[in-house]
């Protein structure tokens, strides 16, 4: 803190001074002042990144202390199936899950019949009412995870929910995106 104190109050002291040197500067009309405008809003930058790093360390600390917070997310492996009313489920090894979605796209694509049989890769928790509740989903093909998306291919226009595409109402095709090594 008093490191950071001392710095700002040098710059400070470095602006007045420039100031007062600068001024009688040669040159009559702006040329002597834009100089000084210019070299003022440097020194400003170098202000504003002396209160970023302490920011950032002061970040740093907080983040140290708590750590990486674990948000209880469960990962499931199993393949998708169907309850009457088209509830979708995920069969495991171990129970059979009645799955919901975080979001009505993520629903949707569960929902849909061309990956019913297959197998999934879930992201989420389970609700209160017991219900898994999907956060991401993958394809798994020979133990590799695939996105899901949805794409036109007359308008070259991806989705994320199955159905049809909004610009000419043709059908999108159900694809799936290999998931980078590097994700
Ligand atoms: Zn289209």
């Amino acid at each position: 803190m008093t490191w950071a104190r001392r710095r700002l109050y040098s710059v400070r002291k470095g602006l007045e001074g420039m100031k007062m040197t600068t001024q009688p500067k040669e040159g009559p009309g702006t040329g002597g002042g834009q100089e000084v405008t210019h070299r003022a809003r440097r020194l400003c930058c170098s202000i504003a990144a002396a209160a970023a790093l302490l920011l950032a360390c002061s970040g740093a600390g907080v983040a140290g202390a708590s750590g990486s917070t674990p948000r209880g997310l469960v990962i499931l492996q199993g393949t998708l199936g169907a309850l009457p009313g088209n509830q979708p489920t995920l069969i495991t090894t171990a129970k059979r899950f009645k799955l919901a979605g975080q979001s009505a796209y993520i629903l949707r694509t569960l929902q849909d019949k061309r990956l019913l049989n297959q197998q999934l890769q879930l992201i989420g928790m389970v609700g209160p009412d017991g219900d898994f509740v999907v956060q991401k989903l993958f394809a798994v093909h020979n133990g590799k995870l695939y996105r899901i998306q949805y794409y036109c291919s007359v308008c070259n226009i991806t989705y994320v929910q199955p159905g049809h595409c909004y610009c000419c109402g043709r059908e999108t095709k159900l694809q799936e995106v290999p998931v980078s090594s590097a994700h």
